[in-house]
């Protein structure tokens, strides 16, 4: 009995500490996104958001630069579209909600502080399913933005350009959710992509329309959660998974040596592949955040909310699904047909004018010709004079074999050349092969 129960509490062991090792070093990931809202004028006043424009200090006025005696006004456009995006992503709409001052210097921020949003944000608890994983999203706020400071490389000065100072600015943040490159890559890639659905933005992160901030920490002995590293700098989807990835063995490697993370800021170096110390935050900075006198509280009716909400278009999950359900593809093609929406909309425009066929194969067959045919001609299909129907009618004259595979290329490089319907291509240069053993 006695040993019994000793085998049994060594066992127990066993199986705990199996348990605690897996634990370890577990990552723990969470994002915050900063996106440039695409609306025709800035967060607060009338000169231009215009993210190409290249003279610098061009679309700027009293308002945007801070002067003494001026007054904001809201951009109601703004205010949508960061609402819009918190339907998209299943938010909880704030019915009131209201801006702070964030006070700060810095020769990018001409007032000497930023309007944003802390106690209240527009959106909260939101959650966007990707590839079978769900990701938490606690809050989504507006605020604006700051200029561009560009250093000279002699390190004697820096130009600074206000073009994109008070542009509207919304802030995600996600819960620590993630666990890989992967999963950061697949909610960046899928947000991004319902941004461009929604036209919040254009979400490009070149540009620096979209700027992803990733948080990394492993997990203790007892699976709390570590001291969170943040990456910033990330120029691009692929960089954020990679800095992840990297962060993740970085971290390791000072854990298992005996080393201690602190908390720290670090940057991400796209040359090196490495994520490099750019400053350690020991205390949070004081932003003595205050409601901003100058501008009203906001409120909403659940009417307001509601008539936002049946602006919303289809979302990618949704057309996947329905392209799935409809057309019974490969995930690839499906994939393709939601991330390039005008090659979606012009293989749903060949498929109208196939189901007359009732014959299911035939989609499988367009969507084949069209991604490999006409994306290889590389033709813009919202303007092509390449029509839908002679698309289709092309498509069912291969599945009935009256022309060949090698014949269809041709006759597709006429039809992006030419315009002239399949029939009269195939006549005038005689592609047409017999299928008919009789007249053989
Ligand atoms: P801060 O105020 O320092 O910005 P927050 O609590 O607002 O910190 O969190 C910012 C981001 O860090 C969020 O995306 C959150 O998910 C993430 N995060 C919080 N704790 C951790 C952690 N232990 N490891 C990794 N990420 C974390
Ligand atoms: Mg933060």
């Amino acid at each position: 009995m006695a040993a019994g129960r000793a085998a049994g509490a060594a066992f127990f062991l066993y199986i705990n500490r199996g348990k605690l090792s897996d634990m370890k070093y577990q990552p723990v990931i969470g994002l915050e996104i900063h996106t440039a809202l695409k609306t025709r004028t800035k967060m607060f006043c009338d000169s231009l958001n215009d993210p190409d424009e290249k003279r610098p200090n061009w679309n700027v006025c009293p308002i945007c630069m801070g002067h003494p005696g001026t007054l904001p006004v809201i951009n109601q456009e703004a205010v949508n579209k960061v609402i819009l995006t918190g339907l998209a992503l299943n938010c909880t709409i704030a019915h009131d909600t209201f801006f702070e001052r964030k006070n700060y210097f810095y020769p990018d921020l001409p007032k000497g502080y930023q309007i944003s949003q802390y106690q209240k944000p527009l959106c909260e608890h939101g959650v966007l399913g990707v590839g079978g994983k769900k990701f938490r999203i606690t809050r989504i706020h507006l605020e604006e933005d700051a200029g561009r400071l560009q250093h000279d490389p002699s390190g004697d000065f820096s130009l600074v350009d206000y073009n994109r100072a008070s542009v509207p600015l919304m802030e995600l943040v996600t819960e620590p959710d993630f666990t890989s490159g992967d999963d950061v890559r697949a909610f960046a890639e899928e947000f991004q992509l319902i941004l461009r659905y929604i036209g919040a933005s254009d979400a490009d992160m070149e540009k620096g329309l979209m700027r992803v901030e990733v948080n990394i920490s492993l997990t203790n002995e007892d699976g709390s959660f570590g001291t969170p590293i943040e990456v910033k700098n990330i120029n691009s989807i692929s960089a954020a998974a990679a800095s992840v990835d990297y962060e993740i063995i970085r971290q390791r490697e000072v854990l298992e040596s005996g080393g201690k993370i602190s908390k720290e800021t670090r940057g991400w170096d796209d040359v090196k592949r490495v994520t490099f110390s750019q400053r350690s935050k020991e205390e949070a900075q004081d932003y003595r955040y205050f409601p901003e006198p100058d501008l009203p509280p906001l409120h909403f009716e659940s009417s307001d909310i509601e008539a936002i909400k049946s602006t919303l278009p289809e979302l990618p999950e949704a057309r996947r699904e329905r392209f799935k359900t409809l057309y019974d593809l490969p995930s690839a093609d499906i994939n393709l047909f939601a991330t390039d929406k005008s090659l979606g909309n012009y293989f749903e425009k060949v498929c109208a004018q196939l189901t007359s066929q009732n014959d299911s194969k035939l989609y499988k067959l367009a969507s084949n010709y069209l991604i490999t045919e006409l994306q290889k001609h590389n033709i813009d299909l919202d303007e092509t004079h390449v029509l839908p129907e002679q698309f289709a009618d092309l498509v069912v004259r291969i599945s009935k074999k009256e022309i060949s595979s090698s014949a269809a290329q041709v006759v597709i490089e006429e039809m992006v050349k030419t315009g002239y319907s399949p029939e009269q291509i195939i006549k005038e240069k005689d592609l047409g092969q017999v299928s008919d053993t009789g007249a053989l």
